[in-house]
Parts: C-alpha cells; sequence; structure tokens
C-alpha cells in the first residue's frame, strides 16, 4: 500500500496550519465539551450522529430547574422565558437557520413522531393519486412511518410505496433522476418524501427542483432534514416546500434525544381545514384554558403541536441556538466546504483509495455537506475498529461505510491531515 509522500503530506500539514490560522470560527471550538481518551481530546468526527455539548448547556437547563425549585407550577406564567411560550424562544433561530418565517416553523416532538403528524396532513390518497415516493435505503424509521401510514390508509405499501434507485445501481441518485420519476409518476404520485442529505452516502439532494417537480404533478413534497439541519443553509419558504422535519441532536447539538421540529409552509399553516391530529397545544393559545372543547387550531405550523413543551429538553436547544446565531449558517457553511474539501484531497492524495475503497459522497461541493462516507467493499468493520483505537470518533453504517462528518463549529483543519495519517496506517 503506497504512503503519504513525505512531501505531500508536509503541503497537506502546512496547508491545515495557514486554514486554522486564519479560521474566523476557531474560538468556538473552545465553547464545546471535547469528549477524551487517554487524557486526550478525541478527534470527534461524529457531529453527523450526535453533536458535542455546549459549555452553556449547563446553565441554560440550570436555570430551568431552579425556576422550577423556586416557583413550582407559576414558571409557566413567570419570567423571563414563561413555559406556556417557551417553543416560541427558538423560532427565529430556526427560522434563520431553515430560511422560514418564524411562524413556520416549531421545536416539538421528536423527528419520526413529525413526519407522522405531517403525513396525517400531506398524505391523503385518493383514487389513482395515493403513491408515496422515497429513496432506496431511505433511513430505516422513514421507511416505517412511510410504510405504515399507507398501511392505516388501507393501501398496500407494496403497491403505493415507490422507492427509487440510481439508473446504474451505485449509490448516487442524480438530483434529474428523482425529477424524472416524478414526472412519470404523474397523477399517480401523492407525496415525495426526501431526504436534504441523504444519511447512508451524504448525498445533498436539491430540494427547490424536487418540490418544483413535484407540485407540477399535483404532490406535495416533504424533507428530512436530519443531515441538513445545522449543515446547509436552507430555503425552505421561498422553494414552496410543503413540510419538513428534523432532529436536532446532530448538527444542532441539543442533546441525545433532544427535541425535533417541524416547518409547515405558511399557505397551508393558515389553512385550517387541513387534516390533521390534534391536541390542545396547537389550539389557540387565548382560548387553551377555557377547556370548551371548540377546536381552532392556530393558524401556522404551531397548530400541528400536540402537548405542552419538554421544557428541559427545549433549554439545551436554546443553549445550542444561541452559538448558531452568533456563528451564523453562511460562515458555517463556508468553512464546512473547506474543512471537507480538505478532507476529500487528504484521502486522495493519501493513496488508500482502490475500487474496494471508495467515497461514496459526491465530490461536487454544492452535493453535499459535511460528511464524506467511505465504502470499504471488505474488512470495513475492521479497519473502522482500528481508527477507533486511535482516538477517532466516527460512525459505521451497515453494510460498508465508515462516516466521517468534521463540523466547522468544533473541528479544526489539522485534525483531518492527523485523521488521514490514522485511515492510512489502519488499512495497511
Ligand atoms: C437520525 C435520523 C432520524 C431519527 O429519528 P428520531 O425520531 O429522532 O429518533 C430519522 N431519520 C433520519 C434520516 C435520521 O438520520
Amino acid at each position: 500500500m503506497p504512503t503519504i509522500q513525505t512531501s505531500k503530506l508536509n503541503d497537506l500539514k502546512e496547508k491545515a496550519k495557514k486554514l486554522d490560522e486564519t479560521d474566523v470560527l476557531a474560538q468556538y471550538r473552545n465553547q464545546f465539551h471535547l469528549p477524551q481518551k487517554e487524557g486526550k481530546p478525541c478527534i470527534y468526527f461524529c457531529g453527523n450522529s450526535l453533536g458535542l455539548q455546549p459549555k452553556s448547556t449547563q446553565t441554560f437547563i440550570e436555570h430551568e430547574l431552579e425556576k422550577w425549585r423556586n416557583k413550582g407550577v407559576e414558571g409557566h406564567f413567570t419570567g423571563e422565558k414563561p413555559w406556556v411560550a417557551y417553543h416560541t424562544n427558538s423560532k427565529s433561530s430556526l427560522s434563520q437557520i431553515l430560511g422560514a418565517k418564524q411562524h413556520e416553523v416549531v421545536a416539538m416532538n421528536n423527528l419520526t413522531s413529525n413526519l407522522h403528524l405531517a403525513m396525517a396532513s400531506f398524505y391523503q390518497p385518493q383514487g389513482r393519486r395515493s403513491k408515496v415516493l422515497i429513496e432506496k435505503g431511505a433511513f430505516p424509521s422513514d421507511f416505517y412511518a412511510v410504510y405504515s401510514q399507507i398501511e392505516t390508509k388501507g393501501l398496500d405499501p407494496k403497491k403505493y410505496l415507490v422507492e427509487l434507485e440510481s439508473s446504474d445501481g451505485s449509490e448516487y441518485l442524480p438530483n434529474s433522476e428523482v425529477v424524472h420519476k416524478i414526472h412519470e409518476l404523474s397523477n399517480e404520485l401523492a407525496l415525495v418524501i426526501f431526504p436534504g442529505v441523504q444519511y447512508y452516502s451524504g448525498q445533498f439532494f436539491d430540494i427547490k427542483s424536487i418540490t418544483k417537480a413535484a407540485h407540477e404533478v399535483g404532490a406535495y413534497a416533504g424533507f428530512d432534514l436530519a443531515h441538513t439541519i445545522g449543515n446547509i443553509p436552507l430555503s425552505l419558504h421561498d422553494d414552496e416546500v410543503d413540510f419538513a422535519v428534523w432532529c436536532t441532536y446532530k448538527y444542532l447539538n441539543s442533546g441525545p434525544g433532544g427535541v425535533g421540529g417541524l416547518f409547515i409552509h405558511e399557505k397551508h399553516g393558515k389553512n385550517k381545514s387541513l387534516s390533521r391530529l390534534s391536541g390542545w397545544w396547537g389550539h389557540d393559545a387565548k382560548a387553551r384554558f377555557k377547556m370548551d372543547n371548540q377546536i381552532n387550531p392556530i393558524p401556522n405550523v404551531d397548530g400541528w403541536q400536540l402537548s405542552n413543551v419538554n421544557i428541559i429538553s427545549h433549554a439545551a436547544h436554546l443553549a445550542s441556538l444561541q452559538i448558531f446565531d452568533e456563528a451564523g449558517m453562511l460562515h458555517l457553511r463556508r468553512k464546512s466546504t473547506l474543512l471537507t474539501n480538505l478532507l476529500e484531497e487528504s484521502i486522495r492524495s493519501s493513496g488508500v483509495l482502490s475500487e474496494n475503497i471508495r467515497i461514496i459522497t459526491p465530490s461536487n461541493p454544492n452535493e453535499r455537506g459535511c460528511q464524506l462516507s467511505l465504502f470499504l467493499t471488505n474488512h470495513g468493520k475492521e479497519v473502522f475498529n482500528k481508527i477507533v483505537k486511535q482516538g477517532v470518533v466516527l460512525d459505521w453504517r451497515e453494510p460498508n461505510v465508515i462516516r466521517v462528518a468534521p463540523v466547522p463549529l468544533y473541528n479544526t483543519f489539522s485534525e483531518i491531515v492527523a485523521f488521514t495519517e490514522i485511515l492510512e496506517e489502519a488499512i495497511k
């Protein structure tokens, strides 16, 4: 196995050092707790799975614990952030991150629950128009959710769930093939549910053109942004996306199992007659405590809320969002592109790639976010275990992929070159 030639390696180290020195986001690393192994900070390339804990999270949570200790139930209506309206505190930041209006986004529940709630509204099969289009190899939870939604409508998922595979059978699914399939399904298509960034391949799909195609054939378009939010800037409102769902414990650093979120475009939010599953928190806030059982949904995304807010989880969310407000998505994306480009360059020049070891994430920076997926035909798990032993945190996805995700808030350029040396050693 060839090794990175010393001169090339030195060039990369020099380049990484310069990039670190001029990195305008460098100070953010110190705002996070970095996991340690044997007294040294790990190279943490797993923010795509569980983002690191901001140092401020403890203070945000402690604030709410103190309020609970001292005020009890009065905490719902008193203080700077009354619990009764706590969900409104994340709207400004989320709207920035998602390119949405504040009344189009709400933090609530978890991703899969929100997908079910959105489908209860946007999947209304009618005769021929009953099919749902997803990508082949969709994340299992999304697959189960869509499958069961079709079943609960009394339809056969084998007939109505369409899983799109690329024409050459590879992991890369050209966006044009998605658009083509939508037109082909035409008036049989009720709903498209696609990822922003696909969790396995790391491919980023073009949300705007998929949405446009869906609307052209009279279908709705919804997106799973689990791996997209906080990773790539979005423009959900202008792209006229019908709905989107996400979790916040990946790039958004809001803690394990943390609160998820829902986007509903304002044109649907206003439509009170849209079918939905209801709960008291989606009901007109002024009349919520009248207990009169007159359903009157809030005329925006808040009308999809079911339950009162999980304050502890939401407090952790706010701590992280404050950092995103300061850093800004455009700065983050700019650094992220440099990090991932350097990762690709570094791996390519190491000479470890072959027919059996490939990067399956697109090379085009516009078709990916932070993550690169390394596909290993053989011994993938062994290589993965060796890398982990060296103090690198990343993740393994069955059947063949190591996901590597340098994150602009807390990773450095030098870590990328250090990782490549470890990777090369592990593959030897
Ligand atoms: C992480 C992830 C989920 C997680 O779902 P939860 O309901 O938050 O447990 C769902 N879908 C995708 C694509 C994911 O990557």
